[in-house]
């Protein structure tokens, strides 16, 4: 397995639900409505950045 670099953060989350459809490792999930990632779990695809219309998901280096 490839070394991680980064995170992706959720940050100003509009709760549309879009994001954790489109996590091919399930890494998603909702806090208090919310939606947050497990950074364990996710491998840095960028799906997510790319499904969330609000712009929320940004990755971090
Ligand atoms: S797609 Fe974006 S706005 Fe929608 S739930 Fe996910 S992080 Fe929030
Ligand atoms: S970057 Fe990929 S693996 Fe990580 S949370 Fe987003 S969709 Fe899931």
């Amino acid at each position: 397995m490839s070394e991680k670099t980064g995170y992706v953060v959720v940050f100003g989350c509009k709760r549309c639900g879009k994001c954790k459809n489109i996590c091919p490792v399930d890494a998603i999930y909702e806090e208090n409505e919310l939606s947050k990632i497990d950074t364990e779990k996710c491998t840095l695809c960028m799906k997510c950045i790319d499904e969330c219309t609000n712009r929320a998901i940004i990755y971090m280096e």
